[in-house]
């Protein structure tokens, strides 16, 4: 490796980086950024032309390549083209844009919802927007990046709470200076833990404090509530969050991100935030795909009940043989390991027999939770789930993660 820049400390990071990654490749433990060169249904993809099961999809509902959703998609390209001229403010807003929002807006319960980008555009916007310097942002301490960057990027008094404890919440809510604008963040359903928020507590505890709600419904949209309306419709408590943050690249098989809340809240974001006003409108495909995904989700409710029921029968399933899953009740199965070394040989023995599953290690996690994070949807058939729990199983009693 030669920069020119020998030895200073960002050549030092990336020799460091480079060292890494050659050594989990010799030892054949690489397996980030692998090719997937066919999609078939939501639960198969075939990489360097091994078909395998899919345990690392986040396409909760199994709608990529839905028909219906395809052909929105299609629709959209023949009426609009591919892109969008630049930015929603001046000649990017498509009607396509404003149907979007609208279904948003309808499906979250909402007066008026917007979309940005990507869901990480969306947190950084809509957190930076709103809070500034001398504003107290206290976010959960397992929230995902894009909202810790949205904190940092604001300048706001940042506080993080201990993972779901509300006891920790309300003593940092009680040491925000009287009169001080706050808000609260989390996760609905936590992206590497699969566990869900106290939400009654937390939204009793902003009413208590005064403080803003936000959630972020990355994991919980089309998997929480009977309609997969999220983590509101799941405890039965409508209109009790103020900013209803969400991606349109999980369960919503296309790309973006979206807020939704009181009409004067959205339209302060359509002329405040940067993202929005300095960075492209969605492309037009992308926009139509994810407007129908949300009718689908609606016309087809079974896809709700089946990924809660294929998440319950894997989470028993690895129980039972003995894995520790943490606290998830969701789609999103930690299947804890130990050390880093152990995450990725099991990932190596999983991968060798055919199923697609990845692991998270430290930094991502703490030292010593490293672990597959494992997820199942609604395209996956009982018969597969069986398969994935064997091998893991297997693997994970030779490895020693299990006795
Ligand atoms: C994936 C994710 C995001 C970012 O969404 P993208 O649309 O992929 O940019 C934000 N928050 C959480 C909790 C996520 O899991």
């Amino acid at each position: 490796m030669d920069f020119h820049h020998t030895d200073d400390a960002v050549t030092r990071r990336i020799k460091f980086f480079t060292d890494r990654e050659k050594m989990l490749r010799e030892n054949d433990l690489y397996f980030y950024n692998q090719p997937v060169e066919e999609i078939k249904g939501g639960s198969r993809v075939v990489v360097k032309g091994r078909e395998m099961g899919m345990y690392a999809s986040y396409g909760y509902l199994g709608l990529l390549g839905h028909p219906r959703i395809n052909a929105a998609a299609k629709a959209a390209v023949d009426k609009f083209g591919t892109g969008t001229n630049g930015v929603r403010t001046l000649a990017g807003s498509l009607t396509i844009h404003t149907e979007l929002e609208e279904t948003i807006a309808g499906f979250k319960h909402a007066e008026a919802a917007i979309t940005y980008s990507s869901g990480y555009a969306t947190n950084l916007a809509v957190i930076s927007t709103l809070m500034g310097r001398g504003d107290y942002v206290l976010s959960d301490k397992l929230n995902h990046a894009s909202i810790v960057d949205g904190c940092l990027m604001s300048g706001a008094e940042f506080r993080r709470f201990r993972h779901n404890d509300m006891a920790d919440l309300e003593h940092r809510l009680q040491q925000v200076p009287e009169g001080v604008a706050k808000m609260v963040i989390a996760d609905a359903v936590f992206s590497m833990d699969g566990d869900v928020i106290d939400f009654p507590r937390v939204v009793e505890l902003c009413k208590k404090y005064n403080a803003w709600l936000m959630m972020d419904e990355a994991h919980s949209l089309g998997v929480l509530g009977k309609t997969g309306r999220g983590i509101e419709e799941h405890f039965d408590m409508w209109d009790s969050v103020d900013i209803k943050m969400g991606t349109l690249s999980k369960t919503i098989p296309s790309v973006g991100g979206y807020v939704a809340g009181k009409k004067e809240l959205i339209q302060y974001l359509r002329h405040a935030s940067r993202a929005y006003i300095f960075s492209a409108a969605l492309p037009p495909a992308q926009a139509a795909a994810a407007n129908e995904s949300f009718k689908v989700i609606l016309d087809e409710p079974w896809r709700i009940e089946k990924v809660n029921a294929n998440g319950q029968q894997f989470i028993n399933g690895l129980k039972g043989a003995g894995f520790d899953t943490l606290l998830t009740t969701t789609a999103i199965v930690p299947v804890l390991c130990g050390s880093d070394e152990r995450a990725f040989k099991l990932t190596q023995a999983c991968q060798h027999k055919d199923l697609f599953v990845l692991p998270v290690v430290s930094p991502a996690v703490p030292e010593g939770l490293a672990r597959l994070r494992a997820t199942v949807t609604a395209a996956h058939e009982p018969k597969e789930i069986e398969y994935a729990l064997g091998v893991i199983e297997q693997a994970g009693r030779e490895i020693g993660i299990i006795s």
